[in-house]
């Protein structure tokens, strides 16, 4: 049996090590096309911030980890799958077939429609190559501008003024991170930054990008011109999935799956940022770009691949989002339910912030900012879908209970 995974990224690499444990004699081999060794995306700004070295992104560390394994590691860049004949055809003419197929290629930074978007100094970060360009255009004095304050704009915001650049950020939302928080923990990061030194502009939007010898001009729809050296394009990110056209693959945003994730192909399954699968509430499809939902699709998909039923409980919505050491979170359905009720607790002055969204007795999202110690138990409460009874009136009164709450109902339901 040869199982062949197209990306070398979280999702392939657990994939590769979940099947090597449930399926010794059989064959695996992961493909990937960038040249590097498979790393972690994640560890981009501790690279730029100089924590680490390229090789501290690595995913695993020994040279001969994959072989050891009997994993073999091939580079090359996916460009079309034959479902028909069960084989991959790659862009260096070489063709491999297959028994079970894992797609895993994540996602690519989205090519916003802004004129100039392409220009010299316009900058994306998303992979090794990416960070090196930066690492090299981003000096101290470096006037930057960063497109977009979401999810991947907030952790690396950092990164770029601990080079002694300055930074202006345009987001075209009401708010930052406005896929990932409601308005009041919004708010208080963005004061946050700005405590940092970082210029931020919310509900503004860049119409056009001018170049000449003096830098880079970027015009906002308002009228104002923003003289820079370097733009960051951080504007979201999309499934890499365009080789799978003609292939019968089933996609829309993402590639679909199923609970086991399985597409709609025999034999062919998917997982990590590529994916739209249902979230963990709701049957509505999202694309949980994150990289543990990565590793639990992964995970999951190596096992059915590994003929070991396993079903997903849903995509849930962790995310974990570290700005200037602030360290914010929202979980599952963090903007509420219809018919849901939600509690509040903002204290301004500490960059404290706690939010927690119920249906019914059921907490079933939470917001927080500076409040780490509660994290855990919070997920543990959504996770396990438990009935708080009386204790959802003591967390509607104090949401700082939940350790208490849980405590109580979970571990008894446990
Ligand atoms: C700067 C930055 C910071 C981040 N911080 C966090 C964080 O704090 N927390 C968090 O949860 N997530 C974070 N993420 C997101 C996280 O990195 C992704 O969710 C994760 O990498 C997804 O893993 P994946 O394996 O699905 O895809 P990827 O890591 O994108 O790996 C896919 C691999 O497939 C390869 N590939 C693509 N197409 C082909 C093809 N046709 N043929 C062959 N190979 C192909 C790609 O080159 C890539 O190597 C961050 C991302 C970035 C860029």
């Amino acid at each position: 049996m040869r199982h062949v995974i197209i990306g070398n990224g979280p999702a392939g690499v657990i994939a590769a090590e979940t099947l090597r444990a449930q399926r010794p004699g059989d064959d695996i081999v992961l493909v990937g096309d960038e040249p590097e060794p498979p790393y972690s995306r994640m560890a981009i700004p501790y690279l730029l911030e100089g924590d680490i070295g390229e090789p501290g992104t690595y995913l695993r560390k020994g040279p001969d980890h994959f072989a050891g394994l009997r994993i073999i590691l091939r580079q090359a860049a996916a460009q079309s799958v034959d479902t028909q004949a069960r084989t991959v055809r790659f862009g260096d003419g070489g063709v491999l077939p297959y028994d079970r197929l894992l797609l895993a290629t994540g996602s690519a930074p989205a090519d916003p429609p802004i004129p100039g978007i392409h220009s010299p100094g316009v900058l994306t970060c998303w992979t090794l190559a990416d960070a090196r360009k930066i690492a090299q255009a981003v000096q101290p004095g470096t006037r930057v501008l960063q497109l977009g304050a979401g999810f991947i704009g907030c952790i690396i915001m950092e990164s770029i003024t601990s080079r002694g650049a300055s930074l202006t950020v345009v987001e075209m939302g009401d708010r930052v991170v406005p896929r990932m928080m409601p308005p009041g923990a919004a708010a208080l990061i963005k004061r946050w930054c700005e405590g940092k030194g970082v210029r931020i502009l919310t509900g503004a939007k860049a119409s056009r990008i001018d170049r000449d010898a003096s830098g880079l001009h970027v015009h906002l729809e308002g009228g104002e011109t923003l003289d820079v050296d370097v733009v960051i394009s951080a504007t979201g990110v999309q499934p890499k999935i365009g080789f799978l056209n003609g292939s019968g693959v089933a996609t829309h945003t993402g590639i679909l799956v199923d609970d086991h994730m399985r597409t709609n192909v025999t034999d062919v399954y998917a997982a990590g940022d590529c994916v739209e699968a249902a979230e963990f509430w709701t049957d509505t499809r999202f694309v949980n770009a994150i990289q543990l939902n990565a590793a639990d699709q992964a995970r999951i998909a190596a096992l059915n691949m590994a003929g070991r039923p396993t079903r997903s409980q849903g995509a849930l919505a962790l995310n974990v989002l570290d700005t200037f050491g602030m360290i914010s979170t929202s979980f599952g359905q963090w903007q509420g339910v219809k018919g849901g009720d939600h509690t509040e607790l903002c204290d301004e002055g500490a960059f404290r912030y706690l939010r927690l969204e119920f249906s019914g007795d059921v907490l079933v999202g939470a917001t927080s900012l500076g409040l780490t110690e509660h994290v855990g138990v919070i997920r543990g409460l959504i996770q396990s879908r438990v009935r708080l009874g009386k204790w959802k009136a003591h967390l509607m009164q104090d949401p700082t209970q939940v350790m208490a709450a849980y405590l109580a109902c979970a571990q008894d339901a446990a």
